[in-house]
């Protein structure tokens, strides 16, 4: 799995960072980054609900 995030939806809420603080951290440019790639098969549950709950629909699973 990989994970990607749409710098121009990202509002930088941090609540993926939140709920998986190994694979995304808001960075200095207030978006978020994906720090893991490929995500390790422990973290894609954490990162599917990151998913779900990011309020901008910024994140997508590959
Ligand atoms: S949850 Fe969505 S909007 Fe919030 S920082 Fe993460 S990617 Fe950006």
């Amino acid at each position: 799995m990989k994970a990607i995030v749409d710098q121009t939806k990202c509002g930088g809420c941090a609540l993926c960072e939140s709920t998986a603080p190994d694979v995304f951290e808001v960075g200095p440019e207030g978006y978020a980054i994906v720090k893991l790639d490929p995500i390790p098969p422990g973290l894609e549950a954490d990162v599917k609900q990151a998913v779900e709950d990011c309020p901008d629909g910024a994140i997508r699973v590959i």
